[in-house]
């Protein structure tokens, strides 16, 4: 039976159970303990916590209420320790888990110790229940909506899949967008909405695939979202920012536009499938800027994308490949830019500084955000992306892909993003062009219903253990190679 012999059997119920720690190591030195649980019997751990506690001879106990498991902490109560550890990993117990084994490691320079504690319930009844309580507290709160108005789009461009779409290209009718948008509003509504005094997560992005301007109902639609108490987003190729499309998104009183220029040269431009010239498309952003000024409407932020592909995995005509192509299309903007008249009301923010180690190199990548802003004026940035390659959907030519089953998402986005296509339906993710994942509909079922389903939890949990249960993943995270 293994070291099972020596587990201590603990009754989980409503009072927070006192658990004494294994003996600190020979010496008096710092010592780490390592806290793991794993379903009653099984080796591997859906959840890990680590402390570091200070020199010490004082035994110490681990402070455990049983909800507090889905809520990324334990307690500590040590003299020589901070009271919480760090959590390195946490999914939620299997379905059928009917006790937990709760392993407590500690180990210094000089020694190591161990205790086992075997967690059971009084009831059939009172397991099932707290599980369930347990998996509904532990269930992550979206961050991140995308919601998909048209799969149409005008152009072709040879870093997106949009042009090899087998779903049908069709527009999501208002109907269907009011009831999306007033069930996501009802979502927002019951969670916890701020991070401090900030609002956080209104926002919602007209897109996943398509160009929304195609839309013949886009007002329509952004009322919809507003009316929902959502603020809606706009992501366009600029491609049909006409004087009538420009007057649209200031009628319907967007707070964000993307614009997504991506190529900085003619040639670039005209392998997008763009029918005029790259001078025309500049002066459209130039027209809508312009508006944003005569207007005074500067709660309208606006990013100016270019995809970066200089050592990254996309290709494409006329994207940024250098420092002085940045360098340069940062200097065409700014230029542009002055062109523009102040209005008599003039916008309420700081003048946007660059920070100097963007001066070195504008191409440079900071954390895990694939995006890099170059502040223009106020609430206007040029946003340098990482390419994206839809998940390494379009390989560029010369290059093989090498799928992997091992991984965790670099988003976190089966924790936090929810894309809905043009059809109701949803992904994890909003780079599921094809919409393959296909969670569930928005049209027929709530969010929670769609985000907490046994199969999302199975994904989350394979996640978090590092194993990729979708095909998409395994295409995204794999690794391209020359081909042979
Ligand atoms: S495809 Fe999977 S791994 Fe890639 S970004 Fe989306 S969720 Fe993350």
């Amino acid at each position: 039976m293994g070291p099972y012999k020596s587990f201590q059997s603990k009754t989980l119920g409503n009072k927070v159970l006192s658990l004494t720690l294994p003996p600190a190591p020979h010496y008096s030195v710092a010592s780490r303990l390592v806290a793991s649980l794993s379903p009653g019997g099984f080796y591997q751990p859906f959840a890990v916590w680590e402390f570091q506690i200070a020199p010490s001879q004082t035994p110490g106990q681990l402070l455990v209420y049983p909800m507090s498991f889905g809520q990324r902490f334990l307690v500590l109560d040590h003299w020589d320790s901070m009271p919480v550890g760090h959590v390195h990993q946490l999914a939620l117990p299997p379905a059928g888990t009917r006790a937990l084994d709760l392993k407590l490691h500690r180990s210094g320079a000089a020694g190591y110790s161990s205790a086992f504690y075997r967690l059971q319930w009084t009831s059939e009844h009172e397991r099932k229940q707290k599980l369930d309580q347990w998996r509904r507290h532990a269930v992550p709160p979206i961050d991140w909506f995308y919601v998909e108005l048209t799969s149409q789009c005008n152009l072709s461009c040879s870093f997106c899949p949009s042009k090899h779409l087998k779903r049908p290209r069709t527009f999501m009718s208002v109907d269907d967008a009011q009831t999306i948008f007033s069930k996501i509003s009802q979502y927002l509504r019951r969670r916890d909405a701020s991070w401090g005094y900030t609002l956080i997560n209104q926002m919602v992005f007209l897109h996943v695939m398509g160009e929304p301007l195609l839309h013949p109902h886009l007002v329509e639609c952004v009322k919809a979202a507003q009316d929902a108490g959502l603020k809606p987003a706009l992501f366009t190729n600029a491609t049909l920012l006409t004087k009538a499309n420009i007057q649209k998104i200031f009628t319907a009183d967007l707070s964000h536009v993307t614009i997504s220029l991506n190529v900085i040269d003619q040639g670039g431009y005209k392998a997008l499938g763009a029918k005029d010239d790259l001078s025309k498309q500049h002066q459209r952003v130039v027209h809508l800027l312009r508006e944003r000024a005569r207007r005074g409407a500067y709660h309208l932020h606006v990013d100016i994308q270019y995809i970066v592909s200089d050592g990254r995995t996309v290709s494409g005509t006329g994207l940024v490949n250098s420092r002085q192509e940045a360098w340069s299309c940062y200097r065409n903007w700014i230029g542009l830019i002055q062109q523009i008249e102040p209005s008599e009301i003039q916008p309420v923010g700081h003048q946007p500084v660059v920070q100097l180690d963007l001066l070195a190199n504008p191409l440079t990548q900071d954390g895990g955000d694939p995006s890099l802003r170059l502040p223009l004026a106020v609430g206007i940035d040029l946003v340098m992306k990482g390419g994206c390659s839809f998940g390494n959907s379009v390989v560029p030519p010369g290059m093989q892909l090498v799928t992997t089953h091992w991984g965790r998402c670099p988003f976190d986005s089966p924790q936090r993003q929810m894309a809905i296509f043009v059809d109701g339906s949803v992904s994890f993710c909003n780079l599921d062009y094809e919409n393959s994942v296909k969670l569930g509909s928005l049209l027929e079922q709530s969010v929670e219903e769609v985000w907490d389903s046994p199969r999302m939890q199975q994904i989350r949990r394979d996640m978090a253990s590092g194993i990729l249960t979708e095909p998409l993943c395994r295409q995204c995270l794999g690794t391209l190679k020359p081909s042979t």
